[in-house]
């Protein structure tokens, strides 16, 4: 099997999906390809009246077949015949997808589509497993906690890892009794489209997943402004989220979920393995170019070993070369968009000016497209742009420390709070510090989320409210009702 394909004549759904097909519309917002920067496709915009008639349709599905209540292993196994299907049209999933995002094609079938298939499987497991719960009273009283799904759920997916993401809400959405409409984001919507397209070959009832195209101010507002959709969950930028809660806040009161931006610090004490260290740094950087919201984008390392530990990250940045995302042997990926690759270069500059100092890197790539170098920068202050800003690509800082208060103080971000790394053979300074940094994750002697589907990913501060993932994800898809019987 070859992965590599010609960009110039993929077909794609272009429409929005709704009531389980697929709604042909004009493409009116541009969209470029990352990997050579040609316009290629147009994204349909969805107004408020689409944004209700997916709305409407997800409700009347959810009446129609008793989703929420059917025999619970019902939805189970839907799901699963969903992952599976998944798994077979892999290939036609990733060529979607690496057309319009910065993901190489040939890290899409064994990485992000499989373990969106696994993430899948993993949520549908709970339909049948997780349930009310009685709890403890007196005996003239019988006292239980019993749940029941939200009914619409409106979710916001980024352009990062756009299967994966959709992946993480349509899962524990569906397999907790949700009817979901879910808007990607305008730079990347074509896989998600395929994505829903596949449930429904897999005999999830039709209207159950509906998928509007269009950008945050015109669709977005319309989806969390809309009195049907019962709970928010979205992931994005810090910047949306904010104007999400204020229209949420203004429209009506709902639950939201809420994974947002990161800018999360990596912790290299002098004990600790270099040679591994340097090689979860560097990966944490290099993958997607730092388009990750957990990227590891602030070394904070001990004075004494500084030196070589930058030596060991810049080897591996060297390797990498850019490649089109279509190509099945390209490993570096390009910057999403040319106003990101402007950006990311503005705040270099800026930092470099505030008393920066490149050490790598620090250049738009010689390709076409919109690469960026992996890019080192030292970095004295803590108020320079280069740390204060979720840049969002592949530009990691060094800042040192001379003891484990003063690392710990550079690693608590006044604004984000999402992950952290720490690398050092000492357990008990590797446990007294987790207890102690401000993240919603924290990884030790290792820089990445793998295949955990069970532990849950949400932010400290501003970098998010609420988990996804994990069992948490599953039950933030289900209300609670306070049950007291009187025998
Ligand atoms: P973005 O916030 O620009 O857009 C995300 C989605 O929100 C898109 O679908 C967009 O159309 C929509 N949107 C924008 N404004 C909106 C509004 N006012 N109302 C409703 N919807 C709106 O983010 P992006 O550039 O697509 O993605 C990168 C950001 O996502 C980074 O900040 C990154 O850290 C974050 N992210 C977080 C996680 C996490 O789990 N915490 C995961 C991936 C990405």
């Amino acid at each position: 099997m070859t992965l590599s394909f010609d960009p110039d004549t993929l077909p794609l759904p272009v429409g929005h999906f709704i009531d389980g097909r697929l709604v042909p519309a004009e493409g009116i917002i541009d969209m470029h390809r990352p990997s050579d920067g040609k316009p290629y496709a147009g994204c349909p915009l969805a107004d408020e009246v689409l944004v209700d008639r997916a709305v409407e349709t997800a409700k009347k599905a959810l009446k129609a077949t008793n989703w929420s209540g059917v025999r619970p292993r019902e939805r189970t196994v839907v799901l699963q015949r969903w992952a599976d299907l998944i798994e077979s049209e892999a290939e036609t999933l990733a060529k979607l997808e690496a057309l319009s995002s910065t993901r190489p094609v040939g890290h899409l079938v064994a990485g992000d589509i499989a373990v969106s298939a696994e993430q899948i499987r993993f949520f549908a497991e709970f339909a049948d497993k997780e349930g009310s719960d009685l709890v403890p009273t007196d005996d003239s009283n019988l006292g239980m906690i019993m749940t029941e799904p939200y009914g619409v759920v409106g979710a916001i997916t980024p352009w990062n890892f756009p299967v994966s993401m959709a992946a993480w809400k349509l899962g524990p959405a569906l397999a907790a009794g949700n009817a979901v409409v879910l808007k990607p984001s305008e730079m990347t919507p074509f896989s998600t489209v395929y994505l829903a397209e596949l449930a429904i070959r897999a005999g999830l009832p039709a209207g159950l997943i509906n998928i509007v195209l269009g950008d945050g101010p015109v669709t977005g507002t319309a989806m969390t402004g809309h009195p049907d959709i019962a709970k928010v969950s979205f992931t994005g930028s810090t910047g949306a989220g904010t104007a999400i809660m204020t229209n949420v806040a203004c429209t009506g009161i709902k639950p939201m979920t809420l994974e947002l931006g990161g800018k999360s610090p990596q912790l290299v004490f002098a004990d600790a393995d270099l040679d591994k260290a340097a090689a979860a740094i560097a990966q944490s950087m290099l993958s997607n170019a730092g388009q990750a919201c957990v990227a590891g984008s602030r070394l904070i390392v001990e004075e004494c070993i500084a030196a070589p530990l930058a030596e060991a990250i810049v080897t591996r940045m060297e390797a990498a070369k850019p490649g089109p995302t279509w190509d099945e042997t390209s490993e570096y990926s390009p910057i999403i968009s040319k106003r990101q690759l402007n950006r990311i270069h503005g705040i270099v500059e800026a930092a470099v000016e505030a008393g920066g100092e490149c050490l790598f890197g620090g250049a738009q790539m010689d390709a076409p497209g919109y690469f960026y170098q992996p890019t080192l920068m030292a970095v004295r202050d803590s108020s320079s742009p280069a740390i204060t800003e979720e840049i969002f690509g592949p530009v990691l800082t060094m800042q040192t420390f001379a003891d484990e208060e003063e690392a710990l103080a550079l690693a608590d971000h006044p604004t984000y709070g999402l992950a952290a790394g720490l690398f050092t053979r000492d357990l008990s300074r590797a446990l007294g510090l987790t207890r102690r940094l401000q993240a919603g994750t924290v990884w030790v002697n290792r820089y990445s989320r793998s295949r955990d589907h069970i532990l849950p990913t949400g932010g400290y501060k501003r970098s998010g409210i609420g988990k996804d993932l994990g069992r948490e994800a599953y039950h933030a898809n289900r209300k609670s009702k306070s049950v007291l019987i009187s025998l």
